[in-house]
């Protein structure tokens, strides 16, 4: 039997209706929460996303504002902006749309970022108090993940885990955060030497490679939940995961299609950390 879609986007939809209601109680305390998107050169798909990210701003009603720089730009004047934005009492979160453009160095610009601003959760501080298990904004896509198998009722606790992926912002705080949920965790990367051997073992299989149709049916255990994080734009212009959909659900028992999966969910996670960021603002006003 086909496997069971985790459906992104209906998951989302509910997840904004919690949202509004935040929106609405910070509000009326006299703070409405806002993110400021910081967007460098002319990247596509980073266009896409900051758009994306301002509609739903819109759609959950928080003020928010884009800053622009040319792709030459230099590191200096990203980073007075930001220091202006961390004294803005208007602005609770603070965005840098990554990647970006080579001559920049990712490190000191998010490093930047107040930690208590910083909703993407990328910067060391945030980083580390997941490590320790003490989350101040855990980083958006693992926090989508997470929060997937949450509302779907699927246990975490006991299960063998795979994570594709070792990246900072996806890969290491999605296996950390599965392992705070008392999962066994198993992280593949460029350099496993027989990924399916480890995929196959897996309960719930995390796929954040960036690679096409990485992971396909023969590598899926009967039964295992498959998130695919993976975006990638085939030359024809389709947008696919890292999972082979198609043979993929033949065996899992649920699965996340790409579009419609995990990507409608960050967006939802980065202004859930927004809006708990306005009402820290608030509690600490108040
Ligand atoms: P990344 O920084 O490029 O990391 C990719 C990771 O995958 C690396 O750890 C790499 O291993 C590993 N990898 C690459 N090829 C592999 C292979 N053939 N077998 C096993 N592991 C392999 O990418 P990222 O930022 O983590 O993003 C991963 C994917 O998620 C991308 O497609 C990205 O577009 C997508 N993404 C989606 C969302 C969303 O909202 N859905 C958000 C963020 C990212 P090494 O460390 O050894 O190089």
């Amino acid at each position: 039997m086909a496997a069971q879609l985790i459906d992104g986007v209906a998951i989302a939809r509910s997840v904004y209706g919690e949202l509004k209601r935040r929106v609405s109680v910070v509000s009326q305390k006299g703070v409405r929460p806002g993110l400021a998107a910081i967007l460098i050169g002319h990247d596509p798909a980073s266009e896409v996303y900051v758009r994306n990210k301002t509609r739903a701003c819109e759609e959950v009603g928080l003020n928010s504002e884009v800053h622009r720089f040319e792709a030459d730009c230099g590191e200096n004047d990203v980073i007075a902006l930001i220091q202006r934005l961390n004294s803005d009492p208007r602005v609770h979160g603070i965005l840098v749309q990554l990647p970006l453009p080579r001559q920049l160095e990712a490190e000191g610009i998010l490093e930047a970022v107040h930690p208590d601003k910083d909703v993407d959760g990328f910067h060391w501080r945030n980083l580390g108090a997941l490590v320790a298990g003490h989350v101040q904004f855990a980083p958006c896509t693992p926090l989508a993940v997470v929060t997937m198998l949450e509302h779907e009722g699927i246990a975490v606790e006991g299960r063998d885990a795979v994570v594709i992926g070792r990246s900072i912002t996806v890969g290491k705080p999605v296996a950390l955060m599965l392992i705070t949920r008392g999962a066994t965790v198993t992280v593949c990367h460029s350099r496993t030497v027989d990924l399916r051997a480890h995929t196959l073992r897996a309960d719930i299989l995390v796929a954040a490679a960036g690679r096409a149709g990485l992971v396909t049916g023969d590598m899926v255990k009967p039964g295992a939940v498959v998130i695919d994080v993976g975006i990638n734009r085939l030359p024809d212009g389709k947008l696919v995961g890292d999972v082979d959909f198609e043979s993929a659900r033949q065996v899992a028992s649920r699965i996340t299609p790409v579009p419609g999966g995990v990507g409608r969910m960050t967006v939802a996670m980065l202004l859930a950390n927004t809006i708990t960021a306005a009402e820290r603002a608030a509690e600490s006003a108040g």
